[in-house]
Protein backbone atom coordinates (compact mmCIF):
# COMPACT_ATOMS: atom_id res chain seq x y z
CA UNK A 1 0.00 0.00 0.00
CA UNK A 2 1.41 3.16 -0.95
CA UNK A 3 1.63 6.13 1.52
CA UNK A 4 -1.05 8.46 -0.81
CA UNK A 5 -3.79 4.97 -0.71
CA UNK A 6 -3.28 4.90 2.62
CA UNK A 7 -4.00 8.85 3.68
CA UNK A 8 -1.85 11.38 4.53
CA UNK A 9 -1.89 14.68 6.36
CA UNK A 10 -1.18 18.45 5.77
CA UNK A 11 0.39 19.58 8.76
CA UNK A 12 0.83 23.15 9.14
CA UNK A 13 2.46 25.72 11.74
CA UNK A 14 1.63 28.96 11.38
CA UNK A 15 3.90 31.47 13.20
CA UNK A 16 3.77 34.83 13.25
CA UNK A 17 5.61 35.48 9.70
CA UNK A 18 6.31 32.15 8.51
CA UNK A 19 4.19 28.86 7.73
CA UNK A 20 5.63 25.74 7.95
CA UNK A 21 4.24 22.76 6.38
CA UNK A 22 4.47 19.30 5.33
CA UNK A 23 2.69 16.32 3.85
CA UNK A 24 2.81 13.45 6.70
CA UNK A 25 2.18 9.90 5.81
CA UNK A 26 1.00 9.09 9.55
CA UNK A 27 1.63 5.04 8.99
CA UNK A 28 4.67 4.90 7.65
CA UNK A 29 6.11 8.55 8.66
CA UNK A 30 7.40 9.33 4.98
CA UNK A 31 6.98 13.07 4.41
CA UNK A 32 5.69 13.38 0.60
CA UNK A 33 6.52 17.36 0.50
CA UNK A 34 7.67 20.19 3.12
CA UNK A 35 8.67 23.88 2.77
CA UNK A 36 7.95 27.08 4.49
CA UNK A 37 7.50 30.42 3.54
CA UNK A 38 8.92 33.20 5.81
CA UNK A 39 8.64 37.05 6.42
CA UNK A 40 4.79 36.85 5.74
CA UNK A 41 3.68 40.64 5.91
CA UNK A 42 7.24 42.32 5.45
CA UNK A 43 9.18 43.64 2.35
CA UNK A 44 10.67 40.57 0.55
CA UNK A 45 9.35 36.86 1.20
CA UNK A 46 10.84 33.89 1.01
CA UNK A 47 9.42 30.34 -0.17
CA UNK A 48 10.87 27.21 -0.38
CA UNK A 49 9.15 23.72 -1.12
CA UNK A 50 10.61 20.82 -1.06
CA UNK A 51 9.17 17.55 -3.04
CA UNK A 52 10.41 14.51 -5.25
CA UNK A 53 13.74 15.53 -3.66
CA UNK A 54 13.82 18.79 -5.89
CA UNK A 55 13.88 22.31 -4.29
CA UNK A 56 11.93 25.17 -5.27
CA UNK A 57 12.68 28.67 -3.79
CA UNK A 58 11.23 31.53 -4.57
CA UNK A 59 11.64 35.08 -3.54
CA UNK A 60 8.98 37.18 -3.80
CA UNK A 61 6.65 39.61 -1.03
CA UNK A 62 4.10 37.76 0.54
CA UNK A 63 1.81 40.14 2.16
CA UNK A 64 -0.59 37.83 4.61
CA UNK A 65 -1.14 34.13 5.53
CA UNK A 66 -3.67 34.07 3.04
CA UNK A 67 -1.01 35.03 0.27
CA UNK A 68 1.28 32.34 1.79
CA UNK A 69 -1.07 29.58 1.50
CA UNK A 70 -2.44 30.04 -1.89
CA UNK A 71 1.19 30.05 -3.18
CA UNK A 72 1.88 26.44 -1.51
CA UNK A 73 -1.45 25.42 -2.54
CA UNK A 74 -0.26 27.16 -6.53
CA UNK A 75 3.23 25.38 -5.47
CA UNK A 76 2.42 21.75 -4.75
CA UNK A 77 -0.23 22.09 -8.45
CA UNK A 78 3.15 23.37 -10.30
CA UNK A 79 5.99 21.22 -8.51
CA UNK A 80 3.71 18.76 -7.00
CA UNK A 81 3.06 16.46 -5.64
CA UNK A 82 -1.12 17.41 -5.82
CA UNK A 83 -2.73 17.60 -2.62
CA UNK A 84 -4.83 14.69 -3.94
CA UNK A 85 -2.18 12.87 -5.52
CA UNK A 86 -0.50 12.82 -2.13
CA UNK A 87 -3.40 11.66 -0.50
CA UNK A 88 -3.74 14.29 1.63
CA UNK A 89 -6.91 13.38 3.98
CA UNK A 90 -6.66 16.32 6.36
CA UNK A 91 -5.06 19.14 7.82
CA UNK A 92 -3.34 19.28 11.06
CA UNK A 93 -2.71 22.38 12.63
CA UNK A 94 -0.02 23.26 15.48
CA UNK A 95 -1.62 24.98 18.19
CA UNK A 96 0.33 26.54 20.75
CA UNK A 97 -1.70 27.76 23.44
CA UNK A 98 -4.69 25.29 24.78
CA UNK A 99 -5.74 27.02 27.64
CA UNK A 100 -7.75 25.02 29.95
CA UNK A 101 -9.74 24.23 27.10
CA UNK A 102 -8.28 21.91 25.38
CA UNK A 103 -6.84 18.86 26.90
CA UNK A 104 -6.55 16.65 23.62
CA UNK A 105 -6.51 17.21 19.92
CA UNK A 106 -10.01 18.54 18.59
CA UNK A 107 -11.99 18.42 15.22
CA UNK A 108 -12.22 22.09 13.75
CA UNK A 109 -15.54 24.22 13.66
CA UNK A 110 -16.18 27.58 14.19
CA UNK A 111 -17.19 27.23 17.88
CA UNK A 112 -13.33 25.65 18.42
CA UNK A 113 -11.86 28.37 15.97
CA UNK A 114 -13.38 31.18 18.28
CA UNK A 115 -12.57 29.47 21.53
CA UNK A 116 -8.42 29.35 20.59
CA UNK A 117 -8.99 32.84 19.82
CA UNK A 118 -10.16 33.26 23.28
CA UNK A 119 -6.92 32.05 24.46
CA UNK A 120 -4.75 34.82 22.47
CA UNK A 121 -4.06 36.93 26.18
CA UNK A 122 -2.41 33.99 27.36
CA UNK A 123 -0.50 33.67 24.22
CA UNK A 124 0.09 36.65 22.27
CA UNK A 125 2.78 35.92 20.02
CA UNK A 126 1.74 32.81 19.22
CA UNK A 127 -2.31 32.28 19.01
CA UNK A 128 -3.21 34.85 16.46
CA UNK A 129 -0.54 33.58 13.96
CA UNK A 130 -2.41 29.65 14.93
CA UNK A 131 -5.73 31.01 14.71
CA UNK A 132 -5.08 32.84 11.24
CA UNK A 133 -3.70 29.91 9.56
CA UNK A 134 -6.46 27.89 10.85
CA UNK A 135 -9.03 30.33 9.18
CA UNK A 136 -7.43 30.51 5.83
CA UNK A 137 -6.70 27.04 5.33
CA UNK A 138 -10.52 26.08 6.45
CA UNK A 139 -11.61 28.71 3.62
CA UNK A 140 -9.16 27.15 0.93
CA UNK A 141 -8.97 23.21 1.99
CA UNK A 142 -12.31 21.66 1.81
CA UNK A 143 -11.23 18.63 4.07
CA UNK A 144 -11.43 17.73 8.04
CA UNK A 145 -9.07 20.27 10.36
CA UNK A 146 -8.01 19.18 13.60
CA UNK A 147 -5.88 21.21 15.82
CA UNK A 148 -2.93 19.86 17.67
CA UNK A 149 -2.40 21.92 21.12
CA UNK A 150 1.32 22.12 22.70
CA UNK A 151 -0.10 22.13 26.16
CA UNK A 152 -2.82 19.29 25.63
CA UNK A 153 -0.28 16.89 27.35
CA UNK A 154 0.76 18.96 30.32
CA UNK A 155 -3.30 18.86 31.42
CA UNK A 156 -2.73 15.87 33.32
CA UNK A 157 0.26 18.26 35.83
CA UNK A 158 -1.18 17.40 39.41
CA UNK A 159 -2.74 20.51 41.19
CA UNK A 160 0.73 20.42 42.87
CA UNK A 161 2.71 21.06 39.84
CA UNK A 162 -0.20 23.22 38.03
CA UNK A 163 -0.33 25.86 40.67
CA UNK A 164 1.27 29.00 41.30
CA UNK A 165 1.08 30.54 44.75
CA UNK A 166 -0.06 33.35 44.10
CA UNK A 167 -3.52 34.56 45.31
CA UNK A 168 -5.69 31.86 44.58
CA UNK A 169 -8.78 34.40 43.12
CA UNK A 170 -6.54 36.66 41.09
CA UNK A 171 -5.41 33.21 39.49
CA UNK A 172 -8.53 31.88 38.37
CA UNK A 173 -9.86 34.92 37.07
CA UNK A 174 -6.81 35.50 34.85
CA UNK A 175 -6.09 31.84 34.00
CA UNK A 176 -2.98 31.69 36.19
CA UNK A 177 -1.43 28.36 35.51
CA UNK A 178 1.44 26.05 34.69
CA UNK A 179 0.49 25.12 31.03
CA UNK A 180 3.39 23.34 29.70
CA UNK A 181 4.33 23.55 26.20
CA UNK A 182 6.32 21.66 23.22
CA UNK A 183 3.61 18.85 24.87
CA UNK A 184 3.90 16.70 21.30
CA UNK A 185 7.20 16.76 21.28
CA UNK A 186 7.08 15.37 25.50
CA UNK A 187 4.06 12.82 24.57
CA UNK A 188 5.73 11.57 20.97
CA UNK A 189 9.24 11.04 22.59
CA UNK A 190 8.12 9.74 26.30
CA UNK A 191 6.04 6.93 24.43
CA UNK A 192 9.05 6.51 21.79
CA UNK A 193 11.16 5.78 24.88
CA UNK A 194 8.72 3.00 26.75
CA UNK A 195 7.94 1.29 23.16
CA UNK A 196 12.16 1.08 22.63
CA UNK A 197 12.95 -2.59 23.22
CA UNK A 198 15.58 -1.13 25.54
CA UNK A 199 13.18 -0.02 27.99
CA UNK A 200 10.10 -2.16 27.24
CA UNK A 201 11.82 -5.21 28.02
CA UNK A 202 12.23 -3.55 31.57
CA UNK A 203 15.47 -4.45 32.46
CA UNK A 204 15.97 -0.81 33.50
CA UNK A 205 15.27 0.86 36.74
CA UNK A 206 13.06 -0.61 39.57
CA UNK A 207 9.81 -2.65 38.99
CA UNK A 208 6.73 -0.49 38.78
CA UNK A 209 5.42 2.58 37.10
CA UNK A 210 8.00 3.95 34.24
CA UNK A 211 10.09 7.04 35.74
CA UNK A 212 11.58 9.10 33.11
CA UNK A 213 12.67 13.06 32.53
CA UNK A 214 12.94 14.27 29.21
CA UNK A 215 14.88 17.20 28.14
CA UNK A 216 13.95 18.71 25.06
CA UNK A 217 16.89 21.15 24.17
CA UNK A 218 16.21 23.30 20.90
CA UNK A 219 16.24 26.90 20.74
CA UNK A 220 13.13 26.73 22.56
CA UNK A 221 14.00 24.35 25.49
CA UNK A 222 11.79 22.41 28.09
CA UNK A 223 11.65 19.34 30.46
CA UNK A 224 9.12 17.17 31.46
CA UNK A 225 8.71 14.19 34.50
CA UNK A 226 6.84 11.61 32.89
CA UNK A 227 5.30 8.66 35.07
CA UNK A 228 4.05 5.41 33.04
CA UNK A 229 2.78 7.73 30.18
CA UNK A 230 1.61 10.57 31.99
CA UNK A 231 3.60 13.71 32.60
CA UNK A 232 3.74 15.07 36.33
CA UNK A 233 5.58 18.16 35.65
CA UNK A 234 7.19 20.43 33.62
CA UNK A 235 9.25 23.67 33.53
CA UNK A 236 7.29 25.73 31.37
CA UNK A 237 4.76 27.64 33.08
CA UNK A 238 2.07 30.12 31.52
CA UNK A 239 4.26 30.98 28.61
CA UNK A 240 6.92 29.04 26.90
CA UNK A 241 9.18 31.96 29.24
CA UNK A 242 10.18 29.54 32.43
CA UNK A 243 12.37 26.93 33.01
CA UNK A 244 15.54 26.33 31.43
CA UNK A 245 17.93 28.48 29.86
CA UNK A 246 17.07 28.95 25.97
CA UNK A 247 18.56 30.13 22.81
CA UNK A 248 16.97 33.87 23.52
CA UNK A 249 14.79 33.27 26.85
CA UNK A 250 15.61 33.48 29.91
CA UNK A 251 13.75 30.75 31.91
CA UNK A 252 13.68 30.80 35.46
CA UNK A 253 14.39 34.41 37.16
CA UNK A 254 13.46 35.86 40.38
CA UNK A 255 10.17 37.68 39.30
CA UNK A 256 11.17 40.61 41.48
CA UNK A 257 14.02 41.69 38.46
CA UNK A 258 10.88 42.44 36.25
CA UNK A 259 10.52 45.62 38.75
CA UNK A 260 14.18 46.03 39.06
CA UNK A 261 13.97 46.68 35.51
CA UNK A 262 11.03 49.12 35.57
CA UNK A 263 11.35 50.92 38.36
CA UNK A 264 15.18 51.27 38.43
CA UNK A 265 16.31 50.98 34.44
CA UNK A 266 13.60 52.57 33.37
CA UNK A 267 12.53 49.92 31.00
CA UNK A 268 8.80 49.47 29.27
CA UNK A 269 6.81 46.15 30.35
CA UNK A 270 6.92 45.51 26.56
CA UNK A 271 11.01 46.45 26.49
CA UNK A 272 10.81 43.85 29.61
CA UNK A 273 8.92 41.15 27.40
CA UNK A 274 11.53 41.75 24.36
CA UNK A 275 14.74 41.24 26.64
CA UNK A 276 13.56 38.22 28.54
CA UNK A 277 11.91 36.45 25.63
CA UNK A 278 14.59 37.53 22.92
CA UNK A 279 17.50 38.79 24.29
CA UNK A 280 18.10 36.43 27.12
CA UNK A 281 19.55 33.02 26.92
CA UNK A 282 22.57 31.99 25.72
CA UNK A 283 22.52 34.99 23.29
CA UNK A 284 21.94 37.53 26.08
CA UNK A 285 25.00 35.78 27.91
CA UNK A 286 26.84 35.37 24.89
CA UNK A 287 25.23 37.15 21.79
CA UNK A 288 24.41 33.99 20.22
CA UNK A 289 21.89 31.41 20.51
CA UNK A 290 22.93 28.99 18.46
CA UNK A 291 24.68 26.00 20.37
CA UNK A 292 27.11 25.72 17.43
CA UNK A 293 27.85 28.70 17.63
CA UNK A 294 28.41 28.64 21.05
CA UNK A 295 30.68 25.90 21.44
CA UNK A 296 32.85 27.90 18.46
CA UNK A 297 33.24 30.67 21.07
CA UNK A 298 34.24 28.03 23.35
CA UNK A 299 36.28 26.58 21.42
CA UNK A 300 38.15 30.10 19.99
CA UNK A 301 38.26 31.25 24.02
CA UNK A 302 35.61 33.23 24.98
CA UNK A 303 35.09 33.03 28.51
CA UNK A 304 31.34 34.97 28.18
CA UNK A 305 30.68 31.64 26.37
CA UNK A 306 31.82 29.49 28.56
CA UNK A 307 29.68 30.87 31.19
CA UNK A 308 27.07 31.09 29.33
CA UNK A 309 27.35 27.12 28.44
CA UNK A 310 27.59 26.67 32.35
CA UNK A 311 24.73 28.08 33.47
CA UNK A 312 22.35 26.70 30.57
CA UNK A 313 24.27 22.88 31.89
CA UNK A 314 23.67 23.95 35.49
CA UNK A 315 19.82 24.95 34.97
CA UNK A 316 19.80 21.70 33.17
CA UNK A 317 21.27 20.06 36.32
CA UNK A 318 19.19 21.24 38.96
CA UNK A 319 15.98 20.07 37.12
CA UNK A 320 16.89 16.83 36.62
CA UNK A 321 17.68 16.54 39.83
CA UNK A 322 14.17 18.04 40.87
CA UNK A 323 13.04 15.62 38.62
CA UNK A 324 13.95 12.81 40.30
CA UNK A 325 13.07 13.88 43.71
CA UNK A 326 9.56 13.95 42.34
CA UNK A 327 9.38 10.77 40.29
CA UNK A 328 10.90 9.17 43.06
CA UNK A 329 14.37 8.46 41.05
CA UNK A 330 14.25 8.15 37.08
CA UNK A 331 14.68 5.07 34.93
CA UNK A 332 15.38 6.79 31.79
CA UNK A 333 16.87 10.55 30.90
CA UNK A 334 16.27 11.32 27.13
CA UNK A 335 17.94 14.26 25.65
CA UNK A 336 15.75 15.18 22.15
CA UNK A 337 15.27 18.01 19.29
CA UNK A 338 18.58 19.91 18.05
CA UNK A 339 21.05 20.16 20.68
CA UNK A 340 19.95 17.27 22.37
CA UNK A 341 20.13 15.00 19.81
CA UNK A 342 23.07 16.38 18.04
CA UNK A 343 25.88 17.99 21.01
CA UNK A 344 26.96 15.26 22.88
CA UNK A 345 29.44 17.93 25.24
CA UNK A 346 25.81 18.84 26.60
CA UNK A 347 24.44 15.80 26.94
CA UNK A 348 27.85 15.03 28.75
CA UNK A 349 27.93 17.72 30.50
CA UNK A 350 24.16 17.65 31.77
CA UNK A 351 25.03 14.02 33.33
CA UNK A 352 28.87 14.90 34.47
CA UNK A 353 28.09 14.61 38.31
CA UNK A 354 24.42 12.91 38.13
CA UNK A 355 26.06 9.19 38.62
CA UNK A 356 24.20 9.12 42.11
CA UNK A 357 20.94 8.96 40.25
CA UNK A 358 22.74 6.09 38.32
CA UNK A 359 23.02 8.62 35.09
CA UNK A 360 26.04 8.51 33.14
CA UNK A 361 27.42 8.53 29.25
CA UNK A 362 29.26 5.91 27.41
CA UNK A 363 31.90 8.35 25.99
CA UNK A 364 31.86 5.96 22.52
CA UNK A 365 28.17 5.76 22.46
CA UNK A 366 27.53 9.50 23.03
CA UNK A 367 29.40 10.55 20.27
CA UNK A 368 28.38 8.38 17.75
CA UNK A 369 26.21 10.40 15.01
CA UNK A 370 22.79 8.73 14.09
CA UNK A 371 19.38 9.74 13.21
CA UNK A 372 18.09 6.68 15.00
CA UNK A 373 16.43 6.16 18.48
CA UNK A 374 19.36 4.78 21.13
CA UNK A 375 21.38 4.23 24.68
CA UNK A 376 24.09 5.76 25.13
CA UNK A 377 24.23 5.42 28.53
CA UNK A 378 27.01 2.55 29.35
CA UNK A 379 25.95 -1.09 29.45
CA UNK A 380 24.59 -2.45 32.72
CA UNK A 381 23.55 1.17 33.84
CA UNK A 382 21.06 1.57 36.69
CA UNK A 383 19.17 3.85 34.76
CA UNK A 384 19.51 4.46 31.13
CA UNK A 385 20.28 8.00 29.16
CA UNK A 386 18.97 7.66 25.88
CA UNK A 387 18.65 9.78 22.26
CA UNK A 388 15.30 10.15 20.81
CA UNK A 389 14.64 12.26 17.35
CA UNK A 390 11.41 13.81 18.32
CA UNK A 391 9.08 14.38 15.66
CA UNK A 392 6.53 16.88 15.86
CA UNK A 393 4.90 16.30 12.72
CA UNK A 394 4.70 12.96 12.55
CA UNK A 395 2.81 13.36 16.27
CA UNK A 396 0.44 16.24 14.83
CA UNK A 397 0.07 13.66 11.77
CA UNK A 398 -0.73 10.90 13.75
CA UNK A 399 -3.39 12.65 16.11
CA UNK A 400 -4.96 14.07 12.81
CA UNK A 401 -5.74 11.40 10.92
CA UNK A 402 -6.93 9.55 14.04
CA UNK A 403 -9.82 12.05 14.70
CA UNK A 404 -10.91 13.17 11.13
CA UNK A 405 -11.70 9.24 10.49
CA UNK A 406 -13.49 9.25 13.40
P1 LIG B 1 15.60 23.14 17.17
O1 LIG B 1 14.91 24.33 17.80
O2 LIG B 1 15.14 21.83 17.71
O3 LIG B 1 15.60 23.17 15.66
O4 LIG B 1 17.14 23.25 17.60
C1 LIG B 1 17.93 24.34 17.25
C2 LIG B 1 19.22 24.29 18.05
O5 LIG B 1 19.89 23.04 17.79
C3 LIG B 1 20.21 25.39 17.69
O6 LIG B 1 20.74 25.95 18.89
C4 LIG B 1 21.31 24.64 16.97
O7 LIG B 1 22.56 25.23 17.16
C5 LIG B 1 21.26 23.31 17.64
N1 LIG B 1 21.95 22.30 16.82
C6 LIG B 1 21.58 21.79 15.64
N2 LIG B 1 22.53 20.94 15.18
C7 LIG B 1 23.51 20.92 16.11
C8 LIG B 1 24.77 20.24 16.24
N3 LIG B 1 25.19 19.40 15.29
N4 LIG B 1 25.51 20.48 17.35
C9 LIG B 1 25.08 21.32 18.29
N5 LIG B 1 23.92 21.99 18.24
C10 LIG B 1 23.15 21.79 17.17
Amino acid sequence: MTAASSGTVLVLNSGSSSLKYQVVAPSSGEVLASGIVERIGEGSGHVKHVAHGAVVKREQPVADHAEALRLVLALFDEAGPSLADAGVRAVGHRVVHGGALFSAPVVVDDAVVEEIRSLIPLAPLHNPANVTGIEVARELLDVPHVAVFDTAFFASLPPAAATYAIDAKVAAEHGVRRYGFHGTSHQYVSAAVAAHPAVSSRTVGRPGPLRQVVLHLGNGASASAVLDGVAVETSMGLTPLEGLVMGTRSGDLDPAIVFHLVRNAGLSVDEVDTLLNKGSGLKGLAGVNDMRELQGLIASGDSQAALALEVYLHRLRKYVGAYAAVLGGVDVLTFTAGVGENDARVRAGVVAGLGFLGLSVDPALNDERSSEARVVSPDGSAALVMVVPTNEELAIARQTLELARR
